[in-house]
This record gives C-alpha cells, sequence and structure tokens, in this order.
C-alpha cells in the first residue's frame, strides 16, 4: 500500500509539472507577444433580425502563435491572472479603433463595432481616462463603438462605476451587456446604468428557445419594455432565426451568418450587403 500511495503522489506531481510547464511558457509567451506583433482581431458581423443586414460587428482577439492559433479561452484567464490584461485590453481597444478609422478614411460603409473588455481591465482605477485616450489619439468616432463588459462589474463597482460609464456614454460610446442570463444580475438592475444592449448567452439560444417557457422570449420582452436593445448570439440554424424573429428579438449573431472573420473579409461582407 505504501508503495502504490507514492507512486500515485508521482504521477501526481509529474502532471502537475507538466501542467505547470505548459503554464509557465505560456506565460512567457504571452508577455512578448503583443510587441511581437501576434494578435490579430476578427471581426463577426451582427445582422438586423428582420432583414438580415449588418447593423454591427463584435471584435474577437486571435493570437498567432507559432504556427498555431491559440483560442481566447486559453489564454484570456492567464492574461487576467497575470496582468497581462490590462496592456491586452488598451491594445484591443486602440486596434479596433484604428481599424474603425481607416475604414473611415476609405469610405466604406460602417457599423458600430463591440470591444470585449475583461472586468479585470476595470479594477485599475486608470481604465476610464486610458479609453479616453485611446479615442481621442486615434481620432475615431465613438459613436462607431461599444464596449462589451459582464453583469459582475456593474454588480461590484456600483457607484462610482455608474459614473464613468456615464462618461463613455456621453460621448456617445455605447455599452450592452455580454452573455446575459448566466450571472446573477436583473434586467432591472441593469436599467440604473443605462446600458444600450443586452446580449443573450448562447446557451439559451442553443439549449431553450423550442422549450414551452423559452428564457430568451422574456429577456426580449422585458428589454423592451426598459427600452433596450437585444442581440442572440451563438445563433446557429435556421429554426432559431425563424423563433428569434417571432420573439421580437432586434439582432443576430452567430454562425449561421458567418464566423469571425479577418477585417479583409469582414468588410467585403458589410459593403455587399449594405450596396457600397
Ligand atoms: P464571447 O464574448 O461570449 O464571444 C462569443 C464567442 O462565441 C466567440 O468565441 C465566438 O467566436 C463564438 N461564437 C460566435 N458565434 C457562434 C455560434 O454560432 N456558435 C458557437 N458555438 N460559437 C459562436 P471566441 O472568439 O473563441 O471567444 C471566446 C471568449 O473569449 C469570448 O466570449 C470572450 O469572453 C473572450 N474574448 C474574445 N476576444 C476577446 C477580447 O478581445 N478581449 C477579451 N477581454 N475577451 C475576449
Ligand atoms: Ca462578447
Ligand atoms: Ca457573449
Ligand atoms: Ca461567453
Amino acid at each position: 500500500a505504501k508503495g502504490a500511495g507514492k507512486n500515485t503522489y508521482q504521477i501526481y506531481t509529474s502532471s502537475m509539472e507538466k501542467e505547470f510547464l505548459k503554464e509557465y511558457h505560456l506565460e512567457r509567451a504571452l508577455r512578448k507577444a503583443i510587441e511581437r506583433n501576434e494578435f490579430l482581431m476578427h471581426y463577426q458581423p451582427k445582422v438586423e433580425a428582420k432583414t438580415g443586414e449588418i447593423v454591427g460587428a463584435e471584435a474577437l482577439i486571435r493570437w498567432q502563435h507559432q504556427d498555431r492559433m491559440i483560442p481566447p479561452g486559453e489564454f484570456i484567464p492567464l492574461a487576467e491572472e497575470t496582468g497581462i490584461i490590462f496592456s491586452l485590453t488598451d491594445w484591443t481597444l486602440r486596434t479596433v479603433c484604428e481599424q474603425i478609422k481607416r475604414w473611415e478614411e476609405m469610405n466604406v460603409p460602417i457599423v458600430p463595432v463591440s470591444v470585449n473588455i475583461s472586468p479585470k481591465r476595470l479594477l485599475k482605477n486608470d481604465w476610464v481616462e486610458t479609453f479616453l485616450r485611446i479615442i481621442d489619439e486615434t481620432k475615431v468616432n465613438p459613436e462607431y463603438l461599444e464596449l462589451e463588459l459582464t453583469e459582475s462589474v456593474l454588480i461590484e463597482n456600483e457607484e462610482s462605476f455608474n459614473n464613468s460609464i456615464q462618461t463613455l456614454k456621453n460621448i456617445g460610446i455605447k455599452i450592452s451587456i455580454d452573455d446575459f442570463g448566466t450571472g446573477y444580475s436583473s434586467l432591472i438592475y441593469l436599467r440604473k446604468f443605462k446600458v444600450d444592449t443586452v446580449k443573450i448567452d448562447q446557451y439559451f439560444i442553443q439549449n431553450s428557445l423550442e422549450n414551452e417557457v423559452p428564457v430568451a422570449k422574456y429577456i426580449i420582452n422585458l428589454s423592451h419594455d426598459l427600452n433596450m436593445n437585444v442581440v442572440a448570439e451563438g445563433v446557429e440554424t435556421e429554426k432559431q432565426v425563424t423563433l428569434l424573429q417571432q420573439y421580437g428579438c432586434d439582432q443576430l449573431q452567430g454562425y449561421y451568418f458567418s464566423k469571425p472573420v479577418p477585417a479583409e473579409e469582414y468588410i467585403k461582407m458589410v459593403s455587399g450587403t449594405r450596396g457600397q
């Protein structure tokens, strides 16, 4: 029994060591990735539910590391743990602002682009100031910019937070709440922050649309009562499109329309449907 115990222990440490080494290498690579230009943004269109016209986009980060494309689910949590998320978020916002500015200069039709903001980024007080500086320096029209926040940030930081959000909204930036339904807040609570848009988490789109009491339907109705716009994410099938249209959802986003694609490919789609 003693031997077996020791053996188990060794297997345990060696797998922990492997895990540790993997994370250690990933962290080192992550720290260098910005200066090595390994990140890029992909864009996924959001369409008007009634017409299918592209009316917005979400910017999603990609990491091209050596010959591998590492998905954000693998490195965003590590970036958050290590504090890399501060510079990474600022890089992301700047890159998207510069991209929108280039589109403005190219005279292509522009629809608002949303940027995912990690709740961790907002823990450092300089965030509003930094975001305003990035917008100022890139000379982007703030009306083309939307920030996707999660419910948790609103709950944790109530007072000062409301002021910060108001500052950004005053210059025309839109605020949307990502992954709605997975946290603990209520829509009534969100109203206090004058949130523009609620994004229903893809879980509810993929698993409960055909239920007798579809959660999505209630989120849509209540959001409209509160004057908020609703986006369904993770829309993959025609059936889901039909149901969401019936429920009166405003915008749809998902593989059914397009996966996230590089900027050049995305801009071709926008120009196409909007008859540039
Ligand atoms: P999210 O913000 O909820 O983004 C939606 C995710 O669902 C994206 O995964 C998108 O590619 C994927 N998706 C879109 N349509 C469909 C669909 O029809 N079916 C399915 N199954 N999936 C769909 P992605 O790009 O891998 O991003 C994963 C998460 O990583 C994001 O979830 C977001 O939380 C985070 N993330 C991505 N980019 C950024 C970023 O620039 N900054 C920060 N802080 N987080 C990011
Ligand atoms: Ca998002
Ligand atoms: Ca989401
Ligand atoms: Ca999500």
